[in-house]
């Protein structure tokens, strides 16, 4: 991922200068030359983090990582997170939460995906917590920590009705009993029970409560049987936002965090602000006769002679394909969508035929401004969730980050 340090770079005399600038200038970072880029706003983020904080001030604060920080750059998101008050990291992979620790950050961190063979030892030496949702992690977990003369810490992952990871049933009561046996041998102390909810997206669906229930019912057997956790926790953005009974001793919020609301069907906005903008430069633009089908397959076929410009920014750095036709942009002072297929690299948009644009001229594909398109927009667009549209953002697509004090690694 390549990071651009915006301060540095200079701004020449023949540069034509932006014509849609949608930030003050104090907080634009330099984008000439470039075909795409995304900006993050860590000070947007900071204020969520402070946001969401207020929300659940009792309980610790869980800046959730995974996957390069929903797409907006791991390392600099998770030290803003920090500024902002976050108590906690969590990642799903390993190397997430390796690559955290070996850039210097000393916040207590979480990291729950795992398969047989995984580097435990790795995890333990770094001071990492680690999840169990089966007797065989806790197994590797206690003999990565018996060979490093450690005690490794463990959260006991419950499946309280997810239906995906954590112990189930009758498997929770033997999760529970393994993690005594082993905190009595040394190697293992349980410092948290956890679970995730299904529907925490649909804040009047039953599951919610139930599942909040059997939680602290199968907290209270963990304790029946000699265990101590320091942290229960079970929230999510979504149950951070609209469930308080759910907030125990820690919540774990990723999208609101990035400013994208997990309950778009609920009519507020939490005070979050987004943190991503997408952006790309027009990289041609030119005259074409009416019924001329443009870029393949001609999915799109102009009625009347227009100008089109092409968009340097294609499935490859995330443009979903099936945003043809009808992913949203702000291009030219206004709103309009895609024409024809999104391709590797590139598509067309029909710019109309009194375009003044030129090459060079900023194309806003979402972002946070009024009249901009949002993330949210995008995935209404494609029938998926704002998550999928910003975490997919390809690795090829720099993120500019500005706002906060730049990450130094
Ligand atoms: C991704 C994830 C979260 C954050 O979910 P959001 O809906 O983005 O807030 C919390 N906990 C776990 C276990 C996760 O995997």
């Amino acid at each position: 991922m390549s990071e651009i340090d915006a301060s540095d770079a200079d701004r020449t005399a023949t540069d034509p200068a932006p014509r849609t600038p949608a930030h003050p200038p104090e907080a634009a970072p330099e984008t000439h030359g470039l075909t795409v880029w995304a900006e993050i706003d860590l000070d947007a983020l900071e204020s969520n983090v402070r946001t969401l904080r207020a929300l659940a001030p009792a309980s610790e604060f869980m800046a959730v990582v995974k996957a390069d920080a929903y797409g907006h750059g791991l390392l600099p998101v998770a030290r803003a997170a920090v500024r902002g008050g976050a108590t906690w990291l969590g990642v799903a992979q390993f190397a997430e939460a390796f690559e955290l620790r070996d850039a210097g950050l000393t916040t207590r961190l979480l990291t729950w995906l795992s398969v047989p063979g995984a580097d435990f030892a790795g995890a333990v030496r770094r001071d990492i917590d680690l999840s169990a949702s089966a007797p065989w992690v806790l197994d590797e977990i206690a003999a990565a920590a018996s060979a490093l003369g450690r005690t490794a810490r463990v959260h006991l992952k419950v499946d309280t009705g997810l239906g995906r990871g954590g112990a189930y049933g009758a498997d929770w009561t033997t999760l529970v009993e393994h993690a005594r046996r082993l905190e009595t041998e040394g190697s293992v102390t349980v410092v948290g029970i956890w679970t995730h909810f299904a529907h925490a997206d649909s804040p009047e669906h039953p599951t919610v409560l139930a599942q909040q229930e059997r939680f602290f019912e199968a907290v209270a057997e963990a304790e029946r049987a000699g265990i101590r956790p320091e942290l229960r926790h079970l929230a999510n953005s979504a149950a951070t936002l609209v469930h308080p009974s759910a907030h125990a001793d820690l919540v774990r919020p990723g999208i609101a965090m990035y400013g994208l609301t997990p309950v778009p069907q609920v009519e507020d906005d939490f005070g979050l602000r987004p943190v991503m903008t997408l952006r790309a430069r027009l990289a041609l633009v030119k005259a074409l006769p009416a019924g001329q089908g443009i870029s393949y397959g001609h999915a799109y076929v102009p009625e009347v002679d227009t100008v089109v410009g092409l968009v340097p920014a294609g499935y490859a750095d995330g443009v979903p394909r099936n945003a043809t036709n009808v992913g949203p942009l702000l291009v030219d002072g206004r709103r309009t969508t895609i024409a024809g297929r999104v391709c590797m690299d590139q598509f067309v948009v029909d710019l109309g035929p009194d375009s003044q644009a030129r090459a060079g001229d900023v194309v806003t594909l979402f972002g946070g401004a009024p009249g901009e398109p949002t993330a949210q927009d995008w995935a209404d667009a494609t029938d998926t969730i704002s998550y999928e549209i910003v975490t997919r953002i390809g690795a090829r697509v720099p993120r500019l980050h500005v706002g906060a004090p730049r990450d130094d690694a």
